[in-house]
């Protein structure tokens, strides 16, 4: 069985695909770990968001991976575990630029499509229903208005200490779709045969629960 979970940032993807996962125990793949890893490395040797030559000879020279330990699914780059680093600002502003380029993407797809055969997955993203598993036997589209979305954000940010600025988190989150929605290669867009769920009014658990119920028809 494999799951694709796709929509705009901070939709709350990531939270409802680990605990679909968790429900049926399939395995989570978060596809934008991926890009964020490759970003967070790019940043850290100085390679421009738009060298697309750069990063595309990064890509190959590092070995992103996960690992599923007991509090849940930590992301590697090569040794190190970068679970919390890629969640940092400067990650999060320049990943849309490095998720961009073709040759980034061909990379990092292969990646997902590999990991994808080996289990029954979810796996969540931008791409997953329309390039990634085109054949995926449940995909989803996840909405909610941009005002939740950075207000969820927001709440997120409290809750481990951080102080955030609602309106810039708002104009980040536009920003951000706006380079998933407008570039070439594979944009974020709704699968033809994906199901709209509007979260903007649901809890986590209702949002889920009609997820699990879509995987069990
Ligand atoms: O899902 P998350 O916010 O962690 O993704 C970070 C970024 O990675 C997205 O804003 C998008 O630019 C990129 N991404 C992508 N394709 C995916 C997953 C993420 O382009 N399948």
């Amino acid at each position: 069985m494999k799951v694709a979970i796709d929509g705009p940032a901070a939709a709350g993807k990531s939270t409802v695909a680990k605990k679909v996962a968790n429900q049926l125990s399939y395995v989570y793949i978060d596809t934008g770990a991926m890009y964020r890893a490759l970003t967070l490395q790019a940043l850290r040797e100085g390679i421009d968001p738009n060298d697309e030559q750069g990063l595309s000879h990064l890509a190959k020279r590092v070995t992103i991976s996960f690992k599923y330990q007991e509090h849940g699914q930590d992301v590697f780059l090569n040794d190190e575990n970068v679970s919390q680093a890629v969640r940092q600002t400067d990650v999060t502003n320049h990943v849309s630029d490095v998720a961009k380029h073709k040759s980034v993407r061909d990379h990092m797809v292969a990646m997902q499509r590999e990991l994808a055969e080996v289990a029954n997955v979810v796996m969540d993203g931008r791409d997953i229903g329309t390039y990634v598993l085109p054949q995926a036997d449940v995909k989803v589209f996840l909405i909610a208005s941009v005002e939740e979305r950075a207000e969820r954000r927001h709440t997120e940010n409290l809750q481990k200490g951080i102080e955030s600025d609602l309106e810039e988190l708002k104009r980040d989150i536009e920003r951000r779709d706006q380079i998933d929605s407008e570039r070439e290669m594979a944009p974020l867009i709704q699968a033809d045969d994906a199901i709209e769920i509007d979260t903007t009014s649901l809890s986590i658990d209702d949002v889920t629960n009609q997820i699990l119920s879509l995987i069990q028809q």
